[in-house]
């Protein structure tokens, strides 16, 4: 504990040890640590001794500039106990001036936009004109003594590029320049499980994968986030813009008597087939050689020439890239994502992935990585990981998803605030069960009802979580806001970051008086927002948040089952569990928080053995004769 920066508090030495017991052992561990359990301060002083003793670097992932943010402010209260220099990363997107001004070029992917500056960067080296004046700005600073002074100082990555920007310098070299110095470097997910970026990280970090300890914030996202990174598609978009690509750059052959246009053709052709007969609802599964024997017949030709047709449509790719790179314009070619889909779906690992067609606004066939392991696997190089989230249980679920060795270390810290101030009633009168929703009618409006009364009843902040967007418009359409007798603000579908921390503030300055958001489960509120003290007292939760039964779904539950003999449980009731605590998690956050959750769902009851759960037949009134038995 000797860096240990704060008075611990309990379980908070037991954290420490844990982690670097583990880390010097080179071993992994999966942390369930709720809210104000402290547990980045935790993870870091633990992992920072081991790493101090064993001369290695803590590489720490984060899924917000936020939590980076954290990170920093926590190895500065740590750098007064001994000197530890840390740095936070973000991608060139968020650091480069040149690209946070151009519209066209924030629309860029770190691949796009790493060739753009390697281009700039070496006009400068080379004396040429059109390089970077930022990149060229570094010639002149003194870099020894910046560092030195961000040593000092340990500047969050917003500090940083603020004096970058004073200066007319580069952040993103300065950035790479620090993490050699670096004893903690904090990033987000990208720069590990992206495996272009991390070969570039732990390049500048100056160090190989064996001596990285790995911290990973908020791990109950990692599965998700790793199968959506290996996932890919080919969008009726993409094709459209493909034909487009023909306009400007040409037709060319890409087999006898076959030009690319006729390939873009036959693939929309295909994606039309495969919408009318196999969508059901939202996606659908499309049998593994649809694409490749439908191509073939079109084309009257052999499976390996259609590899090879794939081959040199990314040829033409390469070509449309380069002149729109010698145009000053994003390296971006459709063509290129054409011929790669077409080569990476043909040689798929049909273990791993399933191929589905998508609806929805721009339909879509998909490759879906149902393995997370196929990305996470790069774990194990490491010297040692740590995961952890207020909601991870159970742990053995997540530890065998991501493809951590047996010998895991499975720990559990629990919550230091009063389990007195959080109390969750659930009503036995409502299910949000899809077949008791469509043979009762009612159902819907006893819920509803259910939401009016707590609302008009309860004058405390209150966020109705919902399970989807749909069932939220459902409430919407039914007027239900409108039997509200106080504001409601409504978390719409696809809003703008800016727009929703808006309505979250106008949220929170209602408080104490307070009024209404209606919010879904798993969305940027219900697992992202804190708030503490009166901005929330009440959550309503109307049913729980169980996966639709997609196909998508359903292969991810059958790989489980064949793997794990668990299908139900690792891919319905874990992530139901997850996302329902984490809606709930928002009331408590300080320990003079007290909050009151009521879930409008008789299903519930089964999870008794994650969430202390009590009855009831009159909301309004147990809701009310809880905060006064509170003293609130
Ligand atoms: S050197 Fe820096 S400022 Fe210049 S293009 Fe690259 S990232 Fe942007």
């Amino acid at each position: 504990m000797e860096l240990f920066p704060y008075p611990p508090r309990p379980h908070q030495a037991d954290f420490v040890r844990t982690v670097e017991r583990t880390m010097l052992a080179n071993g992994h561990l999966v942390v369930e640590s709720g809210t104000g359990t402290g547990k980045t301060v935790c993870a870091l002083t633990g992992a920072l001794q081991a790493a101090l003793a064993t001369g290695r670097k803590v590489l720490y992932l984060t899924r917000t500039n936020s939590q980076e943010r954290q990170v920093i402010l926590e190895v500065r209260r740590i750098n007064e106990k001994a000197p530890v220099f840390g740095v936070a990363l973000q991608g060139r997107q968020g650091t480069c001036p040149l690209i946070r001004r151009d519209k066209e070029l924030s629309a860029g992917t770190p691949d796009e936009l790493s060739r753009i500056c390697q281009d700039k960067r070496r006009r400068v080296l080379e004396g040429r004109s059109g390089g970077c004046r930022f990149f060229k700005g570094l010639q002149d600073l003194d870099m020894e003594g910046f560092v030195d002074r961000c040593r000092q100082t340990l500047p969050t990555a917003e500090e940083l590029i603020d004096q970058c920007d004073a200066l007319n310098i580069c952040p993103h070299e300065v950035m790479k320049e620090l993490a050699k110095e670096a004893r903690v470097v904090a990033a987000p997910y990208a720069y590990f499980f992206v495996p272009f970026i991390r070969n570039s990280l732990l390049d500048w970090m100056g160090c190989p994968m064996e001596d990285v300890l790995l911290i990973i914030d908020e791990a109950h996202n990692l599965p998700d986030y790793t199968r959506e990174i290996e996932s890919f598609q080919l969008s009726r978009y993409m094709l459209e813009m493909v034909r487009k690509e023909t306009e400007e750059f040409g037709d060319p052959d890409i087999s006898k008597g076959v030009g690319l246009n006729d390939l873009c053709e036959g693939c929309s052709k295909l994606l039309e087939e495969a919408l009318r007969d196999y969508l059901i609802d939202e996606d659908g599964l499309v049998p593994p050689s649809f694409l490749e024997e439908g191509l073939m017949s079109a084309f009257t030709c052999t499976s390996r020439s259609l590899q090879a047709m794939a081959k040199l449509v990314m040829e033409q790719g390469e070509v449309i890239r380069e002149a729109r790179f010698a145009q000053g314009r994003l390296p971006r070619s459709y063509t290129h994502s054409l011929g790669a889909f077409l080569s990476y779906w043909f040689s798929l690992d049909e273990e791993c992935y399933v191929k589905l067609v998508v609806g929805g606004e721009n339909p879509c066939l998909k490759a879906y990585c149902i393995d997370p392991v196929v990305t996470t696997s790069a774990l194990l190089g490491c010297g040692g990981s740590l995961h952890m989230s207020g909601t991870l249980a159970p742990l053995n679920e997540y530890r065998d998803s991501i493809g951590l060795p047996m010998d895991t270390a499975l720990v559990s810290f629990p919550s230091p605030f009063p389990k007195e101030n959080r109390r969750v009633f659930y009503v036995q009168d409502v299910s949000t069960k899809y077949e008791e929703m469509q043979s009762s009618p009612e159902m819907v409006e006893a819920m509803e009802d259910h939401v009016v009364q707590v609302c008009n009843g309860v004058r405390r902040n209150t966020v109705v979580f919902f399970p989807s967007y749909a069932l939220m418009d459902r409430f919407l359409a039914d007027g239900v806001s409108r039997r509200i007798s106080r504001k409601v603000h409504v978390e719409e579908r696809g809003m703008a970051q800016l727009e929703l921390m808006d309505v979250v503030t106008q949220f929170k300055r209602a408080a104490p008086e307070g009024q209404v958001l209606f919010a879904v489960m798993g969305g940027r509120i219900s697992e992202g927002i804190d708030f503490p003290e009166e901005e929330l007292e009440v959550a309503v939760v109307v049913g729980i948040p169980y996966p639709r039964p997609t196909a998508k779904q359903k292969a991810l539950m059958h790989f489980y089952e064949l793997r794990f003999h668990r299908g139900w449980e690792y891919t319905v009731k874990g992530p139901a569990i997850r996302k329902l605590l984490q809606a709930i998690g928002r009331l408590i956050r300080t320990e003079r928080d007290v909050g009151a959750a009521l879930v409008l769902d008789r299903r519930i009851s089964q999870f008794g053995d994650r969430l202390d759960l009590v009855p009831t037949e009159h909301p309004l009134q147990d809701i009310q004769a809880f905060f006064r038995e509170r003293g609130r």
